[in-house]
């Protein structure tokens, strides 16, 4: 039986913006094989708390294949394998809610959670988040990176099999008495609402609605190193988003407004993350849509 880790990074909140993936595969005890893909997520819209964790930034993914091409190459192995995830619940969340954005079927899926393993096997008053077990067994990886999350988690199981004298990785579920997840095959399973978000979320939006407007404004590097000041106005007609560059002055979209709307802070200089996704729900409560762009402004304006 093939057996391989998988973990998925995402974009935002959502189980169905996967932006990375990363699959360790075990063969006679030891890991043989590592992948990992960058994903275009269907909605361009990153989290600074997910950038934060991760570091992909929506440039680094615009050209990259979309979740069915991504993963088409992988499907296989992972519905006729057992998979190994840290905190597999996410994991194959993230799995089920992608196949489910793009109306395919789930395909049958058996699971196993190395934290739930860790926390029986490799007990600590400190925790089993991946991090803080891989840095007490000595293995060695760059947290936060999808292909080396996975390769940790194999590597988890590993130390888990050697630690028991199971026999292999599916022995551990008799040494451990912890049955293998089994996801049957089906449809695909319902979308995610657009407008789903997870309850942290809400209550965020809440507390912003509940707070006085904020003052936002940026700065952002230009690409010959200027230094761009953009500031957010409310007109009459609704948001408007002032940059201090060339096109900006001469109220023509500019390169450096698409990149903070689209939460991309490569080049912001400001360092206020939180003020990017305070800008993003502004923007998402707008009544005129989901971009701020001074051509758009225009035209609301002249109708
Ligand atoms: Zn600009």
């Amino acid at each position: 039986m093939t057996v391989l880790a998988l973990d998925f990074e995402t974009a935002n909140e959502r189980r169905d913006s996967a932006c990375a993936v990363g699959l360790a595969w075990i063969e006679g005890g030891a890991v043989v094989r590592r992948e990992s893909r960058l994903i275009r997520p269907s909605e361009m819209r990153f989290s600074p708390g997910n950038i934060r964790i991760h570091g992909i930034l929506p440039a680094d993914v615009r050209d990259a294949p979309e979740f069915p091409d991504a993963m088409a190459e992988f499907l296989p192995d992972l519905s006729r394998g057992l998979i190994l995830a840290h905190n597999a619940g996410f994991d194959i969340g993230v799995l089920r809610a992608s196949l489910g954005a793009y109306g395919l079927p789930v395909p049958g899926l058996a699971y196993l959670c190395t934290l739930q393993i860790a926390r029986r096997v490799f007990p600590d008053p400190a925790g089993c988040g991946l991090g803080k077990v891989a840095g007490r067994l000595g293995i060695r990886f760059s947290h936060h990176d999808a292909g080396e999350d996975a390769y940790a988690c194999a590597e988890i199981a590993l130390a888990a099999v050697r630690e028991t004298g199971a026999d292999g990785v599916l022995g551990l579920t008799h040494a451990l008495g912890m049955p293998v997840t089994a996801v049957p095959a089906g449809p695909p399973p319902p979308r995610e609402r657009p407008g789903a978000v997870s309850a942290r979320a809400v209550a965020a939006a809440r507390a912003e609605r509940a707070a006085p407007e904020p003052d936002l404004a940026f700065a952002m590097r230009g690409s010959t190193g200027n230094r761009y000041a953009i500031a957010l106005e409310r007109r009459p007609f609704g948001l408007y988003l002032r940059c201090s560059c060339l096109a900006g002055r001469n109220a023509r979209r500019c390169r450096h407004v698409d990149a903070i709307v689209d939460g991309d802070v490569t080049d912001l200089l400001s360092g206020n993350l939180a003020d990017v996704e305070r800008l993003r729900r502004l923007i998402a409560a707008a009544p005129f849509g989901s971009r701020v762009m001074p051509e758009r402004v225009r035209r609301i304006a002249a109708a």
